[in-house]
């Protein structure tokens, strides 16, 4: 893509991002920021004693999957079967994460109060067995049920085996309860394993390249709340950080070679992702909220309801929200068809109306102030019609035809 690196750059600090860094500082909370991602390029065993030796632990519980229990579940279960008392790991085969899937394997259907694990879930699990670490070795399935099975017992170690999105090294969790789809707040990770082997040859990595490009508008989102609600946790070092980190990002894919067609993928860059998808868990874990990494793009993502890898419908978000917050939305476009994920409706399998209804729905699908709220349904009507959506009609049309 040339051009494309010389863009970024220049636009990366815009005057309106010097003059943000450079004003008076407004009073800002204090953030707790803890890191403890450990990047492991050959096998597992040096991370699994790096754990051990800061989280002491006799008895573990492994959760895997049928797959990736072959992929990494047995050297992970192996390693802690010759350095601790006992080792147990359970195999989750269920397509989906339900409450009914779980009391299979553990004997107690998970209930959800609020967004919260209920008690008595989590203090039957304590009861029942004498666990005192839990590692989770999959996909996002399997890494949420880690999050359920040790909230408020014991310490979590995720190990995906797939990034397609930052979910690995958040507390929030995606189950079916009663046949419904919540997200509930489980553990946050105390470690998280990046085996950068498995995650370069795993599927739908752009999807979770995405997802952190999406800390570009998220931020500004997060800081627009801010303006609005003092409530909101602020932090103007860690904004600069994620805009700053996002820019960098997308210019380091930019950078990549391609070969027949196919990106290239370096071990250097796979350590800036699974860096990417750490900082994002550990901010939402510092802020208590998801507010900082997931703004009207995950919104629009969310109203969606599109059954693609969680960031592509987020990457299209990515580019409305640029535009409406008045960001260079072109190199986010170019960046993400340079990896080849999604930029149109027609790509995300939905139509032109499709989109432009979920993103007016966005607004109100969750109780978080992003730009969506802060423009008429006209301005996305010509933010689709500008940008990436490929609708043939003029902006006025569309919007006429709309209404
Ligand atoms: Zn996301």
């Amino acid at each position: 893509m040339p051009g494309l690196k010389t863009k970024i750059e220049r636009f990366a600090m815009k005057s309106a991002l010097k003059s943000y860094i450079n004003s008076q500082s407004e009073s800002e909370n204090s953030i707790d920021l803890h890191f403890n991602l450990l990047i492991e390029r050959n096998g597992i065993a040096s991370s699994i004693d790096r754990i051990l030796s800061d989280l002491p632990s006799e008895n573990a519980l492994v959760i895997t999957g049928p797959n990736t229990y072959d992929k990494l579940g047995k050297d992970v279960v192996e390693a802690l079967g010759e350095r601790l008392d006992s080792v147990e790991y359970v195999v989750y085969e269920d397509k989906t994460l339900t409450d009914w899937g779980v009391a299979r394997l553990f004997d107690q259907l998970v209930a959800v109060k609020k967004g919260e694990i209920s008690e008595y879930f989590t203090d039957a699990i304590k009861k029942n067995s004498d666990y005192d670490i839990c590692f989770a070795v999959g996909g996002g399935k399997i890494t949420d049920l880690g999050k359920i099975v040790s909230y408020k017992n014991f310490p979590y170690v995720t190990i995906p085996t797939q990034l397609t999105s930052d979910s690995a090294s958040t507390s929030f969790a995606s189950i079916e309860v009663d046949g419904k789809k919540v997200s509930v707040t489980g553990k946050h990770p105390n470690r998280m394993i990046a085996h950068t082997k498995t995650l370069r040859d795993s599927p739908n990595l752009n999807s979770g390249c995405a997802d952190i490009m999406a800390k570009y508008v998220s931020c500004e989102d997060w800081k627009l709340a801010h303006t609005k609600s003092k409530d909101i946790q602020f932090s103007r070092g860690l904004y600069t950080a994620l805009r700053e980190g996002s820019l960098a990002f997308m210019e380091l894919i930019n950078n990549l070679d391609k070969k027949n067609g196919k990106i290239q993928i370096t071990e250097n860059f796979m350590d800036m992702v699974v860096t990417g998808i750490g900082v994002a868990g550990t901010l939402s874990y510092a802020t208590r909220s998801t507010q900082p990494i997931s703004g009207g793009e995950h919104n629009f993502s969310h109203a969606l309801r599109s059954n693609l890898p969680h960031g592509y419908p987020v990457g299209v978000g990515t580019i409305i929200c640029a535009y409406l917050h008045g960001l260079e939305w072109k190199p986010v476009r170019g960046t993400l068809e340079y990896m080849d994920a999604p930029i149109t409706a027609e790509q995300l399998g939905v139509s032109d109306k499709e989109c432009y209804t979920a993103a007016i729905k966005a607004r109100t699908i969750r109780p978080r102030y992003t730009i969506l709220k802060n423009v008429t349904d006209y301005q996305i009507g010509k933010a689709m019609k500008k940008q990436a959506l490929s609708l043939k009609a003029s902006s006025e049309q569309f919007y006429r035809l709309l209404h």
